[in-house]
């Protein structure tokens, strides 16, 4: 089937749930994508931030071959020798004690939050006094799922849906005063992305951050870090809460862990673990055999590779070069992210739309969230001759809609 004959079968047979874009990739190789018609794209999204390695990496393939010729289900009822070998990684990686594995973000999300009911219902049995809210921030993205998405602020995700999960309140993103006025001992935990993806790349401030730790050591309510987006190498570090010096007491994982194969993974501190007891909370997938092989590749990949070193160097040269671009073209606003997880404010939404529109065009596929920013979440693969070809592009169609760019209102400023 070519790409019009698959839109004509997928509106008639599929639910109306995404705006795809009209573009049709059979392969990718490396950081470039290549569609139906042997064009190639240099891929700025990697899939929403999963395909952490590129496209066809010889360590995902042969893990997937091998472990497929082996064995690749076997439901959580039994052992198989994959699941304590990638969490002994993952704990060593985070500062976390324990692991549970799931197969996507809102799922990993969903862990979370039971987790963090779970623990204040058992404080609450040995006689402490501690409630069942949540505190959430404004702008923030956790997921589709009932809990996920009563964690999340856009109106648009949850409303529909209602009732969602009860005893949510959202806090102004980064307003100290407000977090320290909504907390008391009805919370059971405080929902934080270290870094906010959908909602724009905004960084949560240090000052933030350590307040929320310290109200829930005030307490025993649980800091959540939300880091599906963010973890897992995407800034530069494992996780982005160890750019702050911060460790929380529970972080999900999702997107880049198994590089394309759905993963999901909630991880904690021992000191709250014991909240689940068997039978509390499983999945019949999650932790399979396959996917375990796969992340543990990536991550072994990772660390052999020296990735993380190459993703704050690349990272670093990339977002010094938006901020050149910011310089030259009064439209760019701001320029934000850390490692390979970038964002640019543009000063209106009709220019952003433009202009991720016309990168396509040019073969560059980037993202628009949040309205007006342009995301790049590129494979950790990429390196300083794409960021050239990137920004080149940028700057050319830039310059090309000044008047358009000089002649839009400013764009509606969302984190205030
Ligand atoms: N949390 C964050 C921070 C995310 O960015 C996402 C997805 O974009 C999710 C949760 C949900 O992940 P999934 O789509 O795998 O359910």
């Amino acid at each position: 089937m070519n790409l019009a004959s698959i839109q004509a079968a997928e509106s008639k047979l599929l639910l109306n749930t995404y705006e795809r874009n009209p573009h049709l990739f059979v392969s990718g190789k490396g950081v470039f994508l290549e569609d139906e018609n042997g064009d190639r794209f240099l891929d700025l999204l990697s899939g929403i931030g999963v395909s952490a390695l590129g496209y066809g990496h010889p360590a995902i393939e042969k893990a997937i071959a091998e472990q497929s010729a082996l064995l690749l289900h076997t439901s959580n009822l039994f052992f198989h020798r994959g699941t304590a070998d990638l969490a002994l990684r993952l704990t060593e990686i985070s500062g976390m004690d324990r692991v549970f594995f799931c197969n996507s973000g809102t799922e990993a999300w969903e862990a979370a939050l039971k987790l963090a009911r779970a623990h204040a219902t058992a404080v609450r049995e040995s006689g402490k006094k501690i409630g069942t809210k949540f505190l959430a921030l404004e702008h923030s993205f956790h997921g589709r799922t009932m809990g996920s998405v009563a964690t999340t602020h856009k109106e648009k995700y949850r409303l529909p849906f209602a009732p969602v999960m009860s005893d949510v309140e959202f806090v102004r993103f980064n307003d100290v005063a407000d977090l320290r006025a909504r907390f008391s001992d009805e919370v059971c935990g405080i929902c934080i992305e270290p870094i906010q993806g959908e909602g724009g790349i905004h960084p949560v401030s240090q000052e933030f951050f350590a307040s929320a730790r310290e109200l829930c050591d005030s307490t025993g309510a649980l800091l959540l870090a939300d880091e599906i987006q963010s973890g897992l190498g995407r800034t530069g570090k494992w996780f982005a809460y160890q750019h702050y010096g911060i460790q929380p007491d529970v972080t999900t994982l999702a997107k880049p862990i198994a590089g394309g194969i759905p993963m999901g993974a909630m991880l904690c501190v021992e000191r709250v673990a014991s909240a689940f007891t068997p039978g509390m909370h499983g999945t019949t997938f999650g932790g399979g055999p396959l996917a375990c092989a796969v992340a543990i590749a990536v991550i072994d990949t990772i660390q052999d590779e020296n990735i993380l070193a190459h993703i704050q160097e690349v990272g670093g040269f990339f977002k010094a070069q938006l901020n050149a671009l910011k310089q030259q073209h009064d439209c760019v606003t701001d320029v934000r992210g850390l490692g390979l997880m970038l964002g640019i404010e543009l000063n209106s939404a009709e220019l952003a739309k433009r202009v991720a529109a016309q990168m396509m065009e040019r073969r560059i596929i980037i993202n628009r969230t949040s309205e007006t920013v342009l995301r790049f979440l590129p494979p950790y693969i990429l390196e300083k001759k794409h960021v050239e070809t990137t920004i080149d592009a940028l700057n050319e169609i830039l310059k090309a809609n000044t008047e358009l760019a000089g002649a839009m209102p400013a764009g509606e400023k969302i984190h205030g």
